[in-house]
């Protein structure tokens, strides 16, 4: 399934009007009307019109945003648009709304064949990820409750050794036409079967062990591949691996939502990748080495005699990659300075030398002294 926005042909940010008037420009092309007998310029106008549907209220466009097309709760547009017979569902309003009353640019009502059994829902699932598979990608299996085709009837739903027949209600069209009077004179109206469903088709005898749905419900599980570089956060969508529609219509798609474990050393901001380096104040002052475990295994790091704390040290290419792009952010080391809290005698000695060595005054802090401070404080 297209995204939303890049059926409408706008961007995300396009204002309502931008979207409706995007609706009906692509609208009227499609048109079963303007195109009659093109099926799959009808099957594109169902899919814009689902667009529409979802983009023009703001509640379910915000959601949309968020979650993707599995946000919307139920089945999805196409089967909703077309579940409710006699007054027509979403779609049969849009189409009252821009073809007719105002005198329709292609006459009266709409025409179009079955719609076929109903698409699958969309569903969500959670990936877990260690920190190292979010940063290098990693393939990683989920298990969810989904509804897959039933075996025993191919998922048509009929019982064994039976098959679907043609809807005697619509003559297998999946839609009735309706004649009213308006006051621009006689109008027809179409909607979607009642007694199909909109699918031109009806079980006789319904397969026993789906009770005539052509799918069971059942614990699967998919081995996600999820590419470097994603975060808690990132969504992936599969196409198609979501719930399989009733009585063999297509299948959903599959959200995974990626959450990232924490690492005990490293931690993420944007494609860097950020540590700490706790250093004595001896190796501040006079400059040392260390052999840094990164991700990608021993780096040597150098740190210059008079290292202050916070300096930052930065290996090139050596964060996380960019999840859809190329080359790598860079790992930062921090420098912490610690300072001891606890000296031996020899330790405040020598450090007391160095202090007169460089003519700093130190002042002891005896009991009296101590206390005194204290009690300016309280
Ligand atoms: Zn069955
Ligand atoms: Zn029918």
């Amino acid at each position: 399934m297209a995204d939303f926005y890049d059926l409408l042909g706008v961007d995300q940010h396009a204002s309502p009007e931008e979207v409706k008037k995007a609706y009906r420009k692509k609208a009227r092309e499609l048109h079963p009307d303007a195109r009659p007998d093109d099926a799959a310029a009808e099957a594109q106008f169902k899919e814009v019109a689902r667009a529409y549907e979802t983009l023009s209220d703001p509640e379910s466009r915000a959601r949309y945003d968020r979650f993707g097309d599995s946000g919307l709760g139920g089945g999805g547009g196409s089967s909703n648009g077309f579940g409710g017979g006699g007054g027509g569902g979403g779609l049969g309003d849009l189409f009252d709304a821009f073809f007719s009353g105002g005198g329709s640019p292609f006459g009266a009502g709409g025409r179009g064949g079955p719609t076929g059994p109903p698409r699958g829902q969309d569903l969500e699932v959670v990936a877990d990820l260690a920190f190292e598979q979010a940063v290098f990608g990693a393939t990683v299996p989920v298990t969810l409750r989904t509804a897959v085709a039933c075996t025993d009837c191919n998922g048509t739903g009929a019982g064994s050794g039976t098959q679907p027949v043609t809807c005697a209600d619509c003559n297998g069209r999946g839609q009735v036409q309706r004649v009213r009077q308006s006051l621009l004179g006689q109008m027809v109206t179409t909607s979607p079967c009642a007694r199909c469903s909109g699918m031109g088709q009806v079980i006789v005898t319904p397969c026993p062990t789906c009770n005539g749905d052509g799918r069971i419900v059942t614990d699967k599980t998919y081995q996600v591949d999820v590419p470097a570089g994603v975060d808690t956060g990132s969504t992936l969508r599969l196409t198609g691996r979501g719930a399989v529609g009733p009585r063999g219509g297509t299948s959903g798609d599959l959200y995974v939502h990626i959450r990232v474990a924490r690492h005990e050393r490293y931690r993420r901001e944007d494609i860097n990748l950020i540590t700490d380096l706790p250093i004595s104040i001896a190796q501040a002052s006079l400059g040392t080495r260390f052999t840094l475990s990164t991700l990608d295994g021993d780096e040597e790091l150098a740190v210059p005699a008079g290292t202050q704390p916070g300096r930052e040290f930065v290996l090139r290419g050596r964060g996380v990659p960019r999840l859809q792009g190329r080359g790598r952010g860079d790992l930062i080391v921090r420098v912490q300075v610690q300072v001891p809290t606890k000296l031996t005698d020899e330790e405040a000695e020598l450090l007391r030398l160095l202090a007169q060595s460089r003519g700093e005054v130190i002042e002891t802090h005896d009991k009296s002294l101590f206390s005194r401070i204290k009690s300016a404080f309280t």
